[in-house]
C-alpha cells in the first residue's frame, strides 16, 4: 500500500504558500492568484510570479517557513501505516517547511516538492519533480511522483489531499481522502471518496477498515558470524 499525501491544507492546516504570501508579498499576488484560478497561468508561472513579490530577508523568511503547524494526528498516523504501507509526501509547494515540520516531529517521511532557493531579499523555487507530459503542467507532476514511487509494485494507492493539485492523481488513486474543494471535484468527476477533517479522522477510518492490511514481509535477518 501507498499512501500519497498532500501537505499545504492537508498536513499543515494552513497553506504554507499563502501564508507567506499574505505577510511578505506584495498585495497583487492575489491578482497572480486569480489568473491561475481562471486557468490562464498553470501552477509553476503562478508561483514564480507571485514568489517575486517577496521582499524579506533569508533569515526571517526561514524562520517563518520553519514555523508552521502540522496537523497533532499526523504522527500517530504514520506510525500507524508504516508497518504495512509506504508514505509519501507529495507537494506543489515549497520544500523546506516540509522537511523542516517532518525533522521537528521527528518523522522520515519522503518529501517531493519544489525546491524552495532563498535569494538576498526574497525565495524563489526551482522544479526538480515537473514533467512536460504533466496534464496540469504542475510545478510537482503528482501522478508521475505515485509511479516512481510505486516503481512497477502495482501497490494500492490512497491520496490524501484537498485541493487543485491533487485533482489529477485523484483519477489514478485506488482510494482517496478528501476535503475542500478536493471534495467538489471527486463529486464533479464520479470519484469515490471518504471526506476528512483531520489526520484523526483519517486514523479512524483506516482503523475501521475491514481488511486490516497485513505488514510487510521483512527482509530475514542475517544470522550472527562470531569470527
Ligand atoms: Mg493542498
Amino acid at each position: 500500500m501507498l499512501f500519497i499525501i498532500d501537505f499545504d491544507g492537508t498536513v499543515a492546516p494552513a497553506d504554507t504558500v499563502d501564508a507567506l504570501l499574505e505577510k511578505f508579498a506584495d498585495p497583487d499576488w492575489l491578482r497572480i492568484e486569480r489568473e491561475w484560478v481562471e486557468g490562464r497561468i498553470n501552477s509553476r508561472q503562478c508561483m514564480a510570479a507571485q514568489l517575486a513579490l517577496i521582499s524579506a530577508g533569508e533569515l526571517t523568511l526561514r524562520t517563518f517557513l520553519e514555523s508552521v503547524m502540522i496537523d497533532p494526528a499526523f504522527a500517530e498516523f504514520v506510525r500507524y501505516v508504516s508497518p504495512f504501507a509506504d508514505l509519501a509526501i507529495v507537494s506543489d509547494g515549497l520544500d523546506y517547511p516540509i522537511v523542516h515540520a517532518m525533522h521537528k516531529a521527528g518523522l522520515s517521511v519522503p518529501v517531493y516538492a519544489n525546491r524552495t532557493e532563498f535569494r538576498e531579499c526574497g525565495v524563489g523555487l526551482s522544479f526538480p519533480f515537473s514533467r512536460p507530459s504533466c496534464a496540469v503542467n504542475s510545478g510537482v507532476c503528482k501522478c508521475s511522483v505515485a509511479q516512481t514511487v510505486d516503481a512497477g509494485r502495482g501497490l494500492t494507492s490512497v491520496l490524501i489531499g484537498d485541493g487543485r493539485s491533487d485533482q489529477c492523481v485523484a483519477h489514478q488513486a485506488d482510494f482517496v481522502f478528501a476535503k475542500g474543494s478536493l471534495i467538489t471535484y471527486c463529486r464533479d468527476n464520479g470519484i469515490p471518496y471518504t471526506p476528512f477533517q483531520s489526520f484523526a479522522d483519517v486514523l479512524a477510518a483506516i482503523r475501521a477498515w475491514p481488511v486490516v492490511p497485513q505488514p510487510r514481509a521483512k527482509e530475514p535477518q542475517c544470522p550472527l558470524v562470531v569470527a
